[in-house]
């Protein structure tokens, strides 16, 4: 297979069509056999569910291609079993678990020419997303709707070196209590867009958002749950009903437990904790983790050890044993590991 002619090292983050995406469409209760087509545009009713009320979600992978030379991606599985949960609480239908494997499968093998080499540090990024596509003018859920995979190739994310984060603590909510933060939907970035130009603003890379009801827990960023590391080495992420369970995180835990040998903790993490502990990272699948260096508080700064040059000690570990069991170079946990090619 002849790769593109793509200057893999220098992409960044954007969309570049590739040549194929998957589509399946769900009408009168059933979804249909599913193809892939070489049209990267939607044609929907002007009046569509997702046009009028963001009936719509999404997912978010990588492939890659390992050490040895295979195509893989990560625990696409668990993205499969996100997305169920999220239709489940947009009142969208379930796109079953296998077919979702098999559909991410078809779709990168029908662009295996942009799947990235080894070594480049570009990845392909790989995008199910779900959209009510019949019209809804009366306030429901759609009739209709369209299961998508498109993947774009994109560049190495700590392309220059590693620079830790400068974030804030924000003033706008991210999700309420009983709310959809725990889902992947459109509509929790949709509102998230004024913080985060906001925060951009303001000179700050991410927000921290904390607990809608109380204002004292610490939750997320707008894309990213937090890890830290207490001054006696043990893994602390935050425990809330209105986080969005991240793949990376969970599988960060695990790799702090089973690989490193950590203390791990999901736990209420409270604010004023914050500045007691030694290490925090973002984690998500484009980044796996970044080190945040420094939280600003309404202009009180907490300031990691870790400084604004590099990865903390243990971040630094959880990111290149996780790193080195998606490319192959560390033994996987079982099931972990989904070969495409
Ligand atoms: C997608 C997402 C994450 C990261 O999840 P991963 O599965 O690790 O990519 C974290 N927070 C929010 C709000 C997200 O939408």
């Amino acid at each position: 297979m002849e790769k593109k002619n793509i200057d893999w090292e220098n992409l960044g983050f954007g969309y570049a069509q590739t040549d194929m995406r998957y589509v399946s469409n769900y009408k009168n209760g059933a979804w249909d056999e599913g193809t892939l087509t070489s049209d990267s545009n939607v044609v929907i009713n002007e009046c569509a569910g997702v046009l009028q009320y963001a009936q719509t979600c999404f997912e978010g992978l990588k492939a890659y291609t390992t050490e040895d030379g295979r195509i893989v991606c990560f625990r696409p599985d668990l993205n499969a079993e996100r997305m169920e949960a999220t239709a489940q609480r947009l009142e969208m239908p379930v796109f079953p678990k296998d077919r979702f494997v098999d559909a991410v499968v078809k779709t990168v093998e029908a662009n295996e020419a942009y799947v990235p080499p080894y070594g480049s540090g570009a990845t392909l990024y790989i995008r199910p997303y779900m959209f009510g596509s019949s019209s809804v003018i009366g306030v429901k859920p759609a009739e209709e709707y369209q299961f998508r995979i498109f993947c774009t190739p994109v560049g190495p994310y700590f392309k220059g070196g590693v620079k830790p984060l400068t974030i804030r603590v924000s003033d706008f909510d991210r999700a309420a209590p009983h709310g959809t933060g725990h889902i992947k939907a459109g509509l929790n970035y949709a509102m998230s867009l004024h913080a985060i130009v906001d925060a951009h603003d303001q000179g700050f890379d991410e927000n921290m958002y904390l607990d809608a009801a109380t204002r004292t827990r610490v939750e997320e960023t707008g894309g990213a749950n937090f890890l830290f590391v207490t001054k006696d080495g043990k893994v602390v992420t935050p425990k809330s009903e209105s986080i969005l369970p991240s793949i990376t995180r969970r599988s960060l835990m695990t790799v702090a437990k089973d690989y490193l040998g950590l203390e791990v903790e999901e736990r209420e993490v409270f604010f004023e904790e914050v500045k007691d502990f030694t290490e925090c990272g973002l984690c998500g699948t484009a980044a796996v983790i970044s080190p945040v260096g420094k939280i600003n508080d309404h202009g009180r700064e907490i300031c990691f050890p870790s400084g604004m040059n590099e990865m903390g000690p243990v971040t630094k570990k959880l990111y290149e044993t996780l790193t080195g069991i998606q490319m192959g170079r560390i033994e996987a946990p079982e099931g972990w590991i989904k070969v495409i090619k």
